[in-house]
């Protein structure tokens, strides 16, 4: 039986250490680290992950915003509105929630915030910086799945990684951050995609194989090497007439088949999502500590 890598759980025991933290910082007189959600449109999905992070924040401590827009607004208004954030010392971390109303430019709106605020780490200068292994915002994705496999205590240095898909938010970052020269790294890396040849000969070399394609049930068991730990990105809304909402999430991994040959897996759901979260909340508190660290925060006057 494999060990289930379960990210809510997970997620739990890191957010409760986060908690933590933050009261710390309360007790010291300082302010809470403060998120800003910025929600265009009434997408019922975006809403969802949106109430998510709103929770975690409150769950945590932190203060965290919710700002609704009508999904008609203008680019520039969206751009004003960042600008100000940016401009914001009470802001600690900002996120647009993508996907954007098509007459808005997401590259433009991602590029528009301000790297230090940046927590879920897609700016170009976040990227480079996770390119180049200097200090910046990770991808929340990756992250959250590093923070996941380092829960529960699997070592990844040394181990032939296999990351099939390379988008710019899960599949790259997560091969750069798992090949860095970091604490929580070191591991060799291959990154696979859609003009990959022979892709089973590579899934089954590797020791970790993260799959973040979009594919529901894709890798089946003939895939993963025996002993394998499986990460499961991929969250598909498929048909399904016994739910109440009439569908139900599904993985790019054949979960039922290949937990028996795996050494641990995610579940999907409770795998990796709950975990993006995680991993949004920590850069969060991140760029908080290194605000209240360069003296950038005050603290709170006595009432
Ligand atoms: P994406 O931008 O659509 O990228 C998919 C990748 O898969 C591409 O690199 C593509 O290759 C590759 N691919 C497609 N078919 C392939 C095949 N037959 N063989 C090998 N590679 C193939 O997707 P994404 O944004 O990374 O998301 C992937 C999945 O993760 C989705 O289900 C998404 O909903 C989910 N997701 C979940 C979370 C979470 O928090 N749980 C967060 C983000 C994403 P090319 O580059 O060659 O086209």
């Amino acid at each position: 039986m494999a060990l289930i890598l379960n990210g809510a759980d997970a997620s739990v025991a890191i957010r409760t250490a986060m908690a933590g933290e933050v009261a710390n910082f309360d007790a010291q007189g300082y302010r809470a680290p403060h998120l800003v959600a910025i929600l265009v449109g009434t997408d019922g999905g975006s809403m969802t992950y949106v109430g998510a992070k709103k929770k975690a924040c409150d769950d945590i401590g932190f203060t965290g915003t919710v700002l609704h827009f009508e999904a008609d607004i203008t680019e520039e208004f969206l751009l004003n509105e960042i600008n100000r954030i940016n401009q914001d010392p009470s802001i600690d971390g900002l996120i647009v929630q993508l996907p954007l109303p098509k007459h808005i430019s997401e590259e433009k709106v991602t590029e528009a915030i301000l790297p230090e605020k940046d927590v879920d780490g897609f700016h170009d200068i976040n990227m480079g910086r996770l390119a180049k292994g200097s200090d910046g915002v990770k991808p929340a994705t990756p992250y959250g799945i590093t923070l996941l496999l380092k829960h529960y205590g699997i070592d990844i240095a040394g181990k032939h990684a296999v990351v099939l898909g390379r988008s710019n938010i899960v599949g790259r970052p997560m091969s750069m951050l798992l090949s860095a020269a970091a604490d929580y790294g070191n591991a060799t890396v291959t990154l696979c995609h859609s003009r990959t040849q022979n892709l089973k000969d590579y899934t089954l070399q590797a020791d970790i194989l993260v799959v973040a394609l979009g594919k529901p049930g894709f890798v089946t068991a003939d895939m993963v090497k025996p002993g394998a730990v499986v990460v499961d990105v991929g969250t598909t809304r498929v048909d399904d007439a016994t739910k109440k909402a009439g569908w139900k999430l599904m993985g790019d991994v054949d979960y039922a088949a290949v937990e028996p040959v795996a050494s641990a897996i995610t579940p999907v759901p409770k795998g990796v999502g709950p975990m993006t979260i995680t991993g949004l909340m920590m850069n969060t508190l991140v760029v908080y500590k290194k605000s209240v660290e360069a003296g950038k925060i005050a603290k709170k006057s006595p009432a």
